[in-house]
């Protein structure tokens, strides 16, 4: 094996696997580093975004009553998930194969701002290159909960997806997106599922409108939400919270720990390189995504900015320009940020809410409609919901909040339109299919 490249990657996650692709196939001699096999391709195909929606979706068909078949139904979800993430994973390693990448299995270190030390099965390589990219992505991050550490019932988002039996009681602790995705999931497998948050807020970023809406379908679902409590314990599957009122117990058999995701630079060694971190732990990067080391860039999680994949996806994007000496493109220059929530129905979001309008002191006007008057929400007997859009007074678009079936596609066309400058009356007008959830546009863009 070489031990002098022209690039390695550290991680094989979205940006390290995307580069390595297109890098080798310009003929530069590249390696990329992974430290589990199980994880070849990242987070998002194995433990993260992949896996989650294909239970999202199988979860929205599972039986709506008798348990016995919701744990079966649940069993062959989980079995079905196994074998997708198995492929995907054979998928992305074949590829960076065939694109001409060595890909090694080892935990890598820095030395210094040429060399890392790679801790393999059969020993320590050391391996040289001009330029390196971290793309080390992230971890969940553990609250310090008195007796969680030992109990055998307390999950992550990553191992949770791997429990082939359904909870008969789901206590969710966090508030935050991937707590809701996974409670409206567990919820439509047939689980009692009760969310616990410390924050007195349900989606204290959210418009209250919208909050209340997301709010209401959950516990239509049966998700008991309970906000304002301090947790103080867990043993086994039973957790001890207090509110300002009263010490509580939730009893259940399975607790899901999603409180946020750190990134992943413990055992990099970055000081050894010269690589600055941030006060979070994160890579500090400027704009181009170059760290305070020459040659070594940082993409995706491991940034401690944005954690999903089209932002590690882009920062691919802005590093090969990057290297190639091209640096228009810079993370400062993404257009309006969008997210979906995969709930059940997914929530959308591109641009400015109305907590965010005011607090700029931007003036806007709402345009908004309920998702129940758009014939292809009853056509997929999905109608709860609403949307809603904020607008200039010169009808630019300046966001878009959208909680109704197939949000997550939608929202899409309405970046479209606000990065390239097109204002609501093409919304307005514009020929959609029909029926569609997007032609719901020519209505709520109706001014
Ligand atoms: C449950 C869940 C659902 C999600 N859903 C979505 C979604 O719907 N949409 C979305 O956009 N995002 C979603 N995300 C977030 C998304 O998965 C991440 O933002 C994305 O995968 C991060 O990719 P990355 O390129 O930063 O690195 P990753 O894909 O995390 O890859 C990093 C790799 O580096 C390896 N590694 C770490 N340290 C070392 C080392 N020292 N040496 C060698 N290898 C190392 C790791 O094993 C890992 O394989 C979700 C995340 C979770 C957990």
């Amino acid at each position: 094996m070489n031990t002098r490249y022209d690039v390695i990657m550290i991680g094989f996650g979205k940006a390290g696997k995307t580069l390595a692709g297109k890098l080798a196939k310009t003929g530069k001699a590249v390696a990329l580093i992974e430290k589990d096999a199980k994880m070849y391709g990242g987070t998002c195909i194995n433990v993260g975004c992949i896996p989650s929606k294909r239970l999202v979706t199988d979860a929205a068909n599972a039986p709506k009553e008798d348990f016995e078949a919701q744990a079966a139904y649940y069993q062959n979800a989980i079995a079905g998930k196994q074998q997708l993430t198995a492929a995907l994973r054979k998928a992305n390693y074949d590829k960076l194969i065939r694109a001409g990448v060595t890909v090694i299995d080892g935990m890598a270190s820095f030395t210094d701002a040429h060399h890392i030390a790679v801790a393999t099965a059969e020993g320590t390589l050391t391996l040289e290159a001009e330029q390196f990219v971290i793309n080390t992505g992230s971890t969940p991050v553990l609250p310090d909960i008195p007796g969680a550490d030992k109990s055998s019932k307390v999950y992550v988002s990553e191992t949770i997806m791997d429990l082939a039996e359904l909870p008969k009681r789901l206590t969710i602790v966090g508030g935050g997106y991937i707590g809701l995705e996974f409670a409206s999931m567990y919820a439509n497998f047939g689980s009692r599922v009760t969310i616990v948050q410390d924050g007195p807020v349900f989606l204290p970023r959210e418009d209250e409108d919208m909050a209340a809406a997301i709010r209401k379908v959950l516990e239509d679902k049966g998700v008991e939400i309970i906000t304002g409590a301090a947790i103080t314990g867990i043993q086994d599957g039973t957790l001890t919270y207090e509110t300002d009122d009263a010490s509580r117990t939730l009893t259940g058999d399975t607790i899901l720990l999603a409180t946020g995701r750190r990134p992943n630079t413990d055992g990099l060694a970055c000081e050894k390189a010269g690589i600055s971190l941030t006060a979070r732990g994160g890579v500090e990067t400027d704009e181009h995504l170059r760290t305070s080391a020459e040659g070594i860039w940082a993409a995706g999680d491991v940034c401690g900015r944005l954690q999903f994949t089209y932002i590690s996806l882009d920062d691919s994007r802005i590093i090969l320009d990057d290297m190639a000496g091209r640096s228009a493109r810079t993370i400062n220059n993404r257009g309006a940020f969008s997210y979906s929530v995969f709930m059940d129905p997914p929530f959308a979001r591109v641009g400015m809410n109305e907590k965010e309008a005011k607090a700029a002191g931007v003036e806007y006007r709402v345009v908004s409609m309920p998702a129940m008057a758009i014939p292809k929400a009853k056509v997929l007997r999905v109608t709860e919901g609403q949307l809603k859009a904020l607008l200039a007074p010169d009808s630019t678009i300046l966001g878009a909040e959208l909680f109704c079936a197939e949000a997550h596609e939608m929202i899409n066309l309405v970046k479209l339109a606000m990065d390239y400058g097109l204002k609501a009356e093409v919304l307005r007008d514009f020929i959609y299919t029909h029926p569609t959830m997007s032609e719901s546009l020519n209505d709520l863009f109706a001014l």
